[in-house]
This record gives C-alpha cells, sequence and structure tokens, in this order.
C-alpha cells in the first residue's frame, strides 16, 4: 500500500513513511494511493473474530508487506492487551441504542484505541532503523494522557507533553503526572493550552533544532492513528449487524477534530454498511454548521461540558475535502487558501447533497447534554459522560425504524465526574486505574511558558 498527500506534492511513499512523517512536508495530510473495499463474504467472514484479530484483518490492508505479519500481528495484539475489558470495544445495547464503549483503554478514553498502537508502531520502526525520537505536544487533557500512556517505558522514545498549569481537571492532571517512567516528562506551563500550542509550534518551526533533536508530533493528524480507529467501526458492525438480511447501520459520533467519525468514513467507503454518520457537536459546531447548510465558518472557541470537542479548526477534515473534491489536490490547495484566508468556505448545493448522503447532524447544548445523562440514567441506569451524550443525544434523535444507532461512548464518566453530579446528584464509579490516583507518587516540573527555557529544557532531557 502506497500513501499520498491530499496537497499532491508528496506520493507514493510507504506506510512506515507515512506513520513517521505524520503531517506531509508539503503541509497536506497523507491518504491511501487507493481505499480497499471488502465483498459481502470478507465482511461476513469478520463476524466471530476477537478485536485483536479483526484489528489485523483490516490494518494488515493498510500496511501491505511493509511490516511481516508475524510481527503486525504481535504488535496489535500487544497494544489491545492493556485494556481492561475481555472484548476491548464491547457494545452493550440500552434504550434501543447500541453503545460502543471505547473506554476501556489505560487513560478510560477512546484516544487509547490508536495511541497504543501508535506508541507500539513508533518504537518497532525506530529500532529497525536505529534511530531515537523526542515526542513533543501540548495538551488540554485527554491527548496528552493518552499519548503518554501510549509511549510510557518504550525504548528509544522520550516523550515530553506541556499541559496549562492548575488549568486541566485534577484527574487528567494526575492521569499524566502520575505515570513515573524516566522517558516521559510532564511540564506543567504558567500560562494557558494556547500558550502550550504556541510555544510547541515555534519549537517544530525551528527547522534546526527540530532536526538536532528528532522531534516528533503526536497530534489526531498521524495517518494511524485514523487506521486504528476504522477498526472499531467493523468491530461494533460485527457483533450486532452481520449475517442479517438488512446489514446496515447507523453511528452517532461525538466530534471536535473529525478524525473518529472521518475513520467511519473510511469504513464506509470500505464497504462497511453504513447508512449515516451521525455528526454531533457541542456549541462549537462549525462541523455541524457545515452539514446542516454549507457554511464552513470558524467561530469564537467556547467552553463546554465536553472540552475535548471545545474544537473550531479541525485537523483531519482536509481528508475529507479532498474526496469531496474528488481528490483533486489543487482545487484542495486553492479551497485551504481560500480558508486561512478569510475563515470560511462556501459549498455548492450539489456537494452539500454529497454531504447529506454522508452525514446526518445535530448540535447539543449544555442543557441537553445534562438533560440527556440525567434521563439515560433514570431510564437505564446507564451512566454517559458528557461527551458521549452529545453524541447519543443525536443518536437518538436520528434512530431509523430497526436499523441499529450504534453511539461511540469516546470516555468513561468518572473522569468528567463534575458534570456527571451536576446531571444525576452522584458520582460515577471509579474504575480500578483512578482508584488511590491521588496518593500515587507524582513527576512533573513547574515551568515558564518560555519558549527559550522550554528549549533548553528539552536539550537537557532529549535522548540523543
Ligand atoms: C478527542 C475526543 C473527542 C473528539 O474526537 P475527534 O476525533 O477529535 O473528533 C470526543 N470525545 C472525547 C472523550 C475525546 O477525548
Amino acid at each position: 500500500m502506497r500513501y499520498k498527500s491530499t496537497r499532491g506534492q508528496v506520493r507514493d511513499i510507504s506506510f512506515k513513511q507515512a506513520v513517521l512523517m505524520g503531517l506531509a512536508t508539503d503541509g497536506g495530510l497523507l491518504l491511501p494511493e487507493k481505499i480497499p473495499v471488502l465483498s459481502v463474504a470478507e465482511l461476513d467472514s469478520l463476524a466471530g473474530l476477537r478485536y485483536p484479530q479483526l484489528a489485523y484483518a483490516i490494518i494488515s490492508r493498510f500496511v501491505g508487506d511493509d511490516i511481516p505479519a508475524a510481527d503486525l500481528r504481535q504488535l496489535i495484539e500487544r497494544s489491545y492487551a492493556s485494556f481492561d475489558h475481555p472484548e476491548v470495544t464491547p457494545v452493550v445495547k440500552k434504550d434501543g441504542l447500541y453503545i460502543l464503549e471505547l473506554f476501556h483503554g489505560p487513560t478510560l478514553a477512546f484516544k487509547d484505541v490508536a495511541l497504543q498502537l501508535l506508541g507500539n508502531l513508533f518504537e518497532y520502526l525506530l529500532k529497525e532503523r536505529g534511530e531515537k525520537m523526542n515526542i513533543l505536544g501540548a495538551t488540554s487533557g485527554d491527548t496528552g494522557s493518552a499519548a503518554i500512556a501510549g509511549v510510557r517505558g518504550k525504548d528509544n522514545i522520550n516523550i515530553f507533553i506541556l499541559h496549562p498549569h492548575g488549568r486541566v481537571s485534577p484527574i487528567q492532571a494526575l492521569q499524566m503526572t502520575t505515570v513515573t517512567d524516566p522517558n516521559v516528562f510532564n511540564l506543567a506551563i504558567d500560562g494557558t493550552f494556547d500558550d502550550g500550542q504556541r510555544i510547541v509550534k515555534e519549537i517544530f518551526n525551528d527547522l534546526a533544532f527540530k532536526q538536532r533533536y528528532a522531534l516528533g508530533a503526536i497530534n489526531s493528524i498521524n495517518w494511524a492513528r485514523v487506521l486504528a480507529q476504522v477498526v472499531y467501526y467493523f468491530y461494533a458492525w460485527s457483533r450486532i449487524a452481520a449475517h442479517r438480511d438488512d446489514a446496515s447501520v447507523d453511528f452517532a459520533v461525538p466530534t471536535g477534530n473529525f478524525g473518529d467519525i472521518f475513520a467511519g468514513y473510511i469504513a464506509r467507503r470500505m464497504g462497511l454498511p453504513i447508512h449515516k454518520l451521525v455528526l454531533a457537536t457541542n456549541e462549537n459546531n462549525i462541523l455541524s454548521r457545515f452539514v446542516a447548510s454549507g457554511d464552513y465558518s470558524v467561530g469564537r472557541v467556547v467552553e463546554t461540558l465536553s472540552p475535548s470537542m471545545d474544537i473550531q479548526i479541525a485537523s483531519n477534515f482536509e481528508r475529507y475535502l479532498y474526496y469531496l473534491l474528488d481528490e483533486d489536490a489543487e482545487l484542495l490547495q486553492q479551497q485551504m487558501g481560500e480558508f486561512s484566508a478569510t475563515g470560511r468556505l462556501q459549498f455548492t448545493t450539489e456537494l452539500l447533497e454529497r454531504v447529506r448522503d454522508d452525514f446526518a447532524t445535530l448540535t447539543v447544548d449544555t442543557e441537553q447534554t445534562l438533560a440527556t445523562i440525567r434521563q439515560f440514567h433514570r431510564q437505564t441506569g446507564y451512566v454517559l459522560d458528557p461527551h458521549t451524550a452529545v453524541g447519543v443525544k443525536a443518536g437518538s434523535t436520528f434512530r431509523q425504524g430497526e436499523r441499529p444507532m450504534i453511539c461511540l461512548a469516546t470516555a468513561h464518566p468518572a473522569k468528567f465526574a463534575d458534570a456527571v453530579i451536576r446531571a444525576t446528584g452522584s458520582a460515577p464509579d471509579r474504575p480500578d486505574s483512578l482508584c488511590e490516583i491521588e496518593n500515587k507518587p507524582q513527576r512533573c516540573q513547574r515551568i515558564a511558558a518560555d519558549t527559550t527555557e522550554i528549549k533548553d529544557y528539552l536539550a537537557k532531557h532529549a535522548l540523543q
């Protein structure tokens, strides 16, 4: 399998090169040159596979012979052995909806599904090349802890994660700072999340520094992250709809950066019978407005109960736009140029019809989120986290007849206990991994929100 960039200047690179490149060197995003399509018989043969087996059946089609089969199988087995449920991503049925629980990984959010695999892939590829990598990133919460959990204790990788001191939830901070492996460096900056992002960007823009310290990124644009997420769409389908006369299903996806739902779009193009992908957003609803009316225009970021979806510029959107423009890299460049100049894009009725063939959409505000958590809990006894609640509200709105509606549960409710308490009056049960977390030893360096100081710190602690 070969890969190409949405901007057209990078093409014919291997899977391994795509994983190590992350963002394409021409500024675009990497995609496979051809999306493999599964026959009905191949789809049906997925039913009954264990999660890692099914993951291998999907992922191997995108890797080709770039990694030997036995090695790839082992990488995948190891990545999902860290999950605390034998099914890895189990599906439960509640109140007529199917809930796909993606929060059984080490940090209790769906990002573990991708980052456990990416950590192992990085380690494998670096060893093969005899290279080292220093991962640098800024986080407002979920991504940082999942990235740290993905690479802790791995050979040839150090990870440096900036988080704004005192501005991430206590649980999220502890999920990072209680990881005391010597290759993990938590930096609590005296500043905001935006300061952290700006500093990381400035450091990456210093190309000599970036090269000297072999800096790598972990953001959601890495193709391997999307690929790992494609798997659970197939898995959920294989558990509830395979072998039915009408095997079609709908998925409802709480959306921020468009990574998770884009994985569903890839699954659909691979032949998985997905009728609609329901794109659910909170008040930060640029994507919802795009699907509803063709208006893709940036607004101000507002804080909500679902902070991991408080995003306006969705970094994975470019991948979808590329397909919408029939893989015309030149046209895409033009559109992205227009978007960065004006902050908006307008779509024709004809294109919009195609968008609406792929997606349905709903914006769910704070009150509706709380009401959904409350009602669902009352009716079923099941506790939703606020991100999942946004998806469940949208999913129940668009559920049609007998077609299964599968709602992606993206975080464990215990991670967002305050919102749950507001909605239901009681705290959600804590899973084992959070018990005693307040009493564990911590390792974290407080540091000024200053690019030079952080560069000095990196230079001192980077693997060379
Ligand atoms: C990251 C995240 C999302 C949004 O996923 P995207 O891929 O960015 O659209 C939703 N819920 C939770 C809990 C998350 O951590």
